[in-house]
């Protein structure tokens, strides 16, 4: 038996983010078409290289993809918004024809919005909802993709696997205009995908690659059935077109997986070996398994001798290949594209990125195909499984992982640490310290990122601004956001965040125990691409982080300015985090940073202190069954981080970016004194459903969506504030936008707020007529300034 190395997925952005750029300039200049068309096939053309180079057999790809594959299999299958119709065709440039109106279905044209956009399963990718109806027609443009896929196979000389979104998974993530069910549109949809794989098998092409991931989430008898259904009528097709189905699924219980599809005619099944445990009690042995034994998601070497005895005993059950967790999307492009310091450069011997990653596999191949036949490995295979068992070994005895005291502190921790006094009691302190009037105005922390700011950040970075400057640029910006709060007539200020280049990476830059890249881009949706910081060790803070900026800003003014951070599960959701203790322990340990850094804002003067969580709902797990487990952690972590205050200290909180609705009565549990929500969109529905779970602490709805630089007119908040109290006392609401300026530009923003604060003042007028003016009255307290 021949073990064959493969990966799941393969990243589209580029090594240094050429997609990323060749789209902005497209999008800026359409004359440019040529080079976006070169760039997404050379960025192929590399990885078909780079992958033989490195002994993959087989890589899966779509062609070219410029943006997301939801987006490719919509318009694949002919079902992009209508509304974009009107788009010309794309002529002469070596593009799909589609292609304008597939960006407008992903970015929105001035006078038509662009399609959702959500998170990819329990990832911090997002892909392009499909917007369908049952009225929905499937019109496959094959020939296209074809083109691609024959051409890429010409220049790979036959390792590519032609790969696609399932029709099961595209339809459950699918949402419809008119009420029904997009899985109503199955049928149809797969008559589509056997035209398609027929003519695959046409071609010549050996295996399609389906994705399914949702086949390791809750899924009902009813849907197995279906699923299981939908596969045999493919694999029929496939088998009648000399083809083989290939069903790929990833995030998950692979074992699932192999209970649905095992014994419907595939020829092989995917699955993630990291996300799920490896006995597979389900595995016949019929099929090929596509053994993901080296994690997509993470940034660790893989213990190699632990893969091999898995993969050993896999091996004696039947076929296997070798291949990734999910698709390499998710992890930074290469390691060789990092500069570490000379203490970082231990820690960077413990990581493997997408690049490295590819070694992993090929070299677990070649092997466990040396020890089935009873052959030698090369010289150098042997050699890379020392050097990669002297890492593991090192990384787990590190003592740059490990801090005793740390470790202690978290130990100790007890359920009071995690308790304040009843919220009520909390309430009365605080209505008396902080002399706010009713419906207090706010935001959310962010005001705009100039140009001008992050060129500062820019320069500081290259050496062309001495820290001492760039410090005063920001104190400079921060005097400018305040004076501007207070004409608007703000009630509850924030220094604006200026000096934050992102709300996570901010911190982890102070924290000991986070590692940054230098270029460690990972796509976030479309041309967007993050960052993330590296968390591998016990988590201390070493100084406070963010009390010099409170204090500037809190001199500058009389009213109150709240301290603002980002909380521990947000810390986590955004980093690649240690896959070598509980997640809730890195979550402690973060929690107890943020807790000394709001004793030192609080020593400094703030009396109201807001704790970002806008990623609580993106960990919640895929399954009912681990949610739980998963709530008591994040619930539990960010009560730690905030509840070592006094009575009379406020905790604000914020979420947004996602639907809320699993994670209702988590709101109530995190027991913030008010959380501010993502509302405007949906009209305050979030509202009636916090009520309905018992919610009565303070609560600041969004009333101004802020992902548009349109401005809200004053009759839409009036109406948003209306229906907010209706269903909120008056004395818990707060009136603040959906989320963080930082994306807005300054005209925008300032008649928005404008509008915002009017709106507060005649609700106010409005739901108290006989109260003392106390609405609109300065605040007294000088509480930031006197300590
Ligand atoms: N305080 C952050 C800001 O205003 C919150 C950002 C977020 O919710 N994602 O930018
Ligand atoms: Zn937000």
């Amino acid at each position: 038996m021949a073990i064959h190395a493969t990966v799941a997925g393969i990243p589209r952005i580029g090594p240094n983010r050429e997609l990323k750029i060749a789209l902005e300039k497209y999008w800026r200049d359409p004359a440019t078409a040529g080079l976006l068309a070169a760039t997404a096939r050379g960025l192929v053309h590399r990885y078909i290289d780079s992958a033989n180079a490195a002994g993959i057999d087989s890589i899966p790809t779509v062609g070219r993809s410029f943006y997301d594959s939801m987006l490719d299999t919509s318009a694949l299958l002919g079902v992009l918004p209508s509304r974009f119709d009107t788009i010309p065709d794309c002529i002469g440039a070596n593009l799909p024809a589609w292609i304008d109106r597939y960006f407008a279905t992903a970015r929105g044209t001035e006078t038509q919005p662009a399609s959702a956009m959500t998170k990819w399963f329990d990832t911090n990718y997002h892909y392009i909802v499909p917007e369908l109806s049952s009225r929905t027609v499937f019109r496959p443009d094959v020939a296209t993709w074809l083109g691609e896929a024959c051409n890429f196979r010409a220049y790979s000389k036959g390792v590519i696997r032609p790969h696609l979104i399932g029709p099961y998974t595209y339809l459950a993530l699918a949402r419809t205009d008119d009420g029904s069910d997009p899985l109503a549109l199955l049928e149809q949809l797969v008559d589509a995908y056997q035209d398609i794989i027929v003519r695959l098998g046409a071609e010549g092409f050996e295996w399609v690659q389906l994705d399914e991931p949702i086949a390791v989430t809750d899924l009902d008898d009813g849907a197995r059935q279906r699923l299981r259904r939908c596969y045999q009528v493919l694999s029929d097709a496939a088998e009648a077109a000399g083809a083989k189905l290939w069903v790929q699924t990833y995030f998950g219980d692979g074992d699932q997986a192999l209970e649905i599809f095992s014994g419907t005619g595939v020829g092989a099944i995917g699955v993630d070996l990291v996300a799920g445990g490896a006995e597979l009690p389900h595995w016949t042995g019929q099929e090929v398994l596509v053994a993901g034994i080296v994690d997509g998601r993470n940034v660790w070497r893989r213990d190699l001798d632990e893969a091999l005895n898995i993969l050993e005993n896999l091996a004696d059950r039947g076929e296997i290949i070798v291949s990734t967790s999910c698709s390499l999307l998710h992890v930074p492009y290469s390691l060789r594209a990092e500069t570490p310091t000379e203490s970082e450069a231990e820690i960077h011997d413990w990581l493997a990125f997408g690049e490295e990653k590819i070694a992993e596999v090929a070299l677990l191949a070649r092997v466990l195909q040396a020890r089935i036949n009873g052959t030698d490995i090369t010289a150098d295979d042997a050699a890379a499984l020392r050097r990669a068992r002297v890492a593991v070994g090192k990384r787990a005895t590190s003592e740059l992982i490990h801090n005793e005291r740390v470790e202690r502190r978290v130990a100790a921790v007890g359920e009071q640490d995690r308790t304040r006094t009843p919220f009520e009691r909390r309430r009365a302190a605080q209505e008396k310290t902080l002399n706010l009037p009713e419906l207090p105005t706010t935001t959310i922390g962010s005001f705009p990122q100039t140009a001008e700011i992050r060129r500062a950040r820019a320069r500081l970075r290259r050496g062309d601004l001495t820290p001492e400057r760039y410090d005063a640029a920001m104190i400079a910006e921060i005097r400018e956001v305040i004076e501007r709060q207070e004409e608007l007539g703000l009630d509850v200020l924030v220094h604006g965040e200026p000096e934050r280049n992102d709300m996570v990476q901010y911190f982890s830059e102070q924290l000991d125990g986070y590692l940054a890249t230098t270029n460690g881009w990972v796509q976030s949706y479309g041309s967007r691409c993050v960052r993330p910081p590296i968390l591998f060790g016990d988590v201390s803070r070493p100084e406070p982080m963010t009390v010099r900026w409170y204090e500037a800003a809190a001199t500058m003014t009389s009213r109150q300015v709240k301290g603002m951070l980002t909380g521990p599960v947000t810390m986590l959701a955004w980093s690649f985090v240690r896959d070598d203790q509980p997640l809730g322990t890195t979550a402690d340990q973060v929690a107890l940073a943020l807790r000394d850094e709001i004793a030192d804002l609080v020593a400094a003067g703030a009396r109201i202190i807001q704790v970002d969580e806008p990623a609580i709902r993106e960990l919640l797990p895929l399954r009912k069954e681990d949610q739980p487990a998963y709530l008591e952690w994040a619930v539990g972590s960010f009560r730690l981080a905030t509840a070592g205050v006094a009575d009379d200290i406020q905790i604000h909180t914020h979420m947004c970016y996602s639907e809320f609705n699993e994670l209702i009565g988590t709101i109530g549990d995190l027991d913030a004194d008010v959380t501010s929500i993502e509302a405007a969109r949906n009209g305050m529905q979030v509202l009636a459903a916090l009520s309905n779970a018992g919610y009565a602490q303070g609560i600041g709805p969004g009333v101004w969506d802020i992902h548009s630089p349109r401005v809200p007119g004053q009759q839409e908040v009036d109406d948003l504030i209306s229906d907010a109290l209706a269903s909120v006392d008056p004395k818990l609401l707060w009136i603040n936008p959906d989320c963080g300026l930082k994306t807005r530009g300054w005209p925008e923003t300032i008649a928005s707020l404008k509008v915002l604060v009017k709106a507060a003042k005649k609700a106010r007028s409005a739901a108290e007529p006989l109260s003392e003016v106390r609405a609109g009255a300065e605040p007294v307290s000088e509480g930031a300034r006197v300590l």
